[in-house]
């Protein structure tokens, strides 16, 4: 039976248990080490280097702190340019941005929403070095193109895969195909614990500097090892451990990571499939997944005929207690991308789809009858 929609608030996203996180946490404070790197980060570390294939995974605190390691690790300076999409959540950029680099803007393919790898060699001097793919909405960026363009021009790429943890590309893990990539557990995504990240590391020549920035520019980890007798100031650094605390919450939720998956696939397909019809008879898109990409099922949008037709519907949905939000603005167009030289007509596609995309409740404790209503209210929606 359908619920009384003037009574339920639904909301666009509420973090939830998954697993043995509360048990974990208690054993992590039981053993009396929280701090970093202890036994939940090491769980963690194991888990994401053997499922998905990767040289090396350090937990950070969060994806920002593993695109500011990449930037580091990557010796980015002053005068240097980095190619990132202006539709894309502001650290992809920041984070290179605070190291002195020029953020140069990408515009997305039209069905993907992803980074547009045709218009990316025009974009090269000799001054790149390096390019961000974003994996929007967990589906692969066209990583075959992206990668020999950068190959032939020698730039790193740095996958930021916040929304693409166990998605893949060609039977490729995203996450695997950039000389790094970072992840997020933050509460919005797929698996959180409230606040965190991993900086994945595919090129091996990284990970002891990468061990070392991340523990404050000593060599502390090595020392742990038995490697050296002491550690030592030997670079530069920061803080971005995280607390086993939040480690132990984290490994609760990964060590389940395709129950999760499998819920969030179900959530994912009950949209596209009950939406079919009414999208299609009002020319609305819905998202695009080729065939050679399979999704991480990180989020589900629509793509409104215009502006003024989606803030109605946000409206609409508002009054029947349902919140649906908009996303990316284009950041070519903010107070910072203009001073970048960000200009109007820059990212064509970018802006176009920003001012018309909605984004659905989606949540891992999402129930079919609740998503039924979210259903049932937009397709009572007339424009
Ligand atoms: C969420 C997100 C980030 C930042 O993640 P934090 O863990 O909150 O720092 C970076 N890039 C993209 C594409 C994101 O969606």
């Amino acid at each position: 039976m359908a619920i009384d929609l003037t009574k339920v608030n639904i909301p666009f996203n509420r973090s939830s248990l998954v697993g043995r996180e509360l048990e974990y946490i208690f054993k992590a404070m039981s053993g009396g080490q929280i701090a970093g790197d202890q036994t939940f980060t090491k769980k963690c570390h194991e888990l994401l280097e053997k499922t998905l294939g990767v040289p090396k995974a350090l937990l950070t605190t969060s994806c920002t702190h593993a695109l500011e390691m990449s930037a580091l690790l990557l010796d980015i300076q002053a005068g240097d340019e980095v190619i990132v999409p202006s539709f894309t959540f502001v650290s992809t950029v920041n984070a290179f941005v605070l190291r002195g680099a020029k953020p140069v803007f990408v515009d997305v393919r039209p069905d993907t929403l992803n980074l547009d790898e045709a218009k990316l060699e025009r974009l090269i001097t000799q001054r790149t070095r390096a390019i961000v793919p974003v994996h929007y909405a967990g589906v692969a960026c066209e990583m075959d193109a992206i990668i020999s363009i950068a190959n032939a021009h020698k730039i790193k790429i740095v996958e930021d895969n916040a929304h693409g943890l166990f998605g893949q590309y060609k039977d490729r893990n995203l996450g695997t195909m950039g000389c790094m990539a970072t992840q997020s557990f933050h509460e919005t995504k797929n698996f959180t614990c409230g606040e965190g990240g991993a900086l994945l590391i595919n090129d091996a020549q990284y990970i002891e500097r990468a061990e070392i920035i991340r523990e404050k520019g000593t060599n502390r980890s090595r020392f742990f090892r038995g490697q050296v007798d002491k550690y030592s100031w030997v670079d530069v650094g920061s803080s971005y451990l995280m607390s086993d605390v939040l480690a132990a919450f984290i490994f609760a939720q990964l060590e389940v990571w395709k129950d999760v998956q499998a819920r969030r696939k179900r959530i994912w397909d009950y949209y596209h499939e009950n939406l079919a019809g009414w999208c299609n008879r009002h020319s609305i898109r819905r998202p695009v997944i080729p065939e050679h990409c399979r999704q991480a099922y990180h989020m589900y949008y629509m793509l409104l005929p215009s502006l003024e037709i989606r803030q109605k519907l946000i409206s609409h949905l508002k009054e029947k207690g349902i919140l649906s939000v908009f996303h990316y603005l284009p950041l070519h167009l903010s107070d910072m991308g203009l001073k970048y030289g960000g200009k109007a007509g820059n990212c064509p596609v970018t802006e176009d789809i920003s001012d018309r995309l909605l984004r659905l409740p989606f949540f891992n404790d999402l129930s079919q009858d609740v998503q039924a209503n979210v259903v049932e209210a937009i397709t009572s929606f007339t424009f």
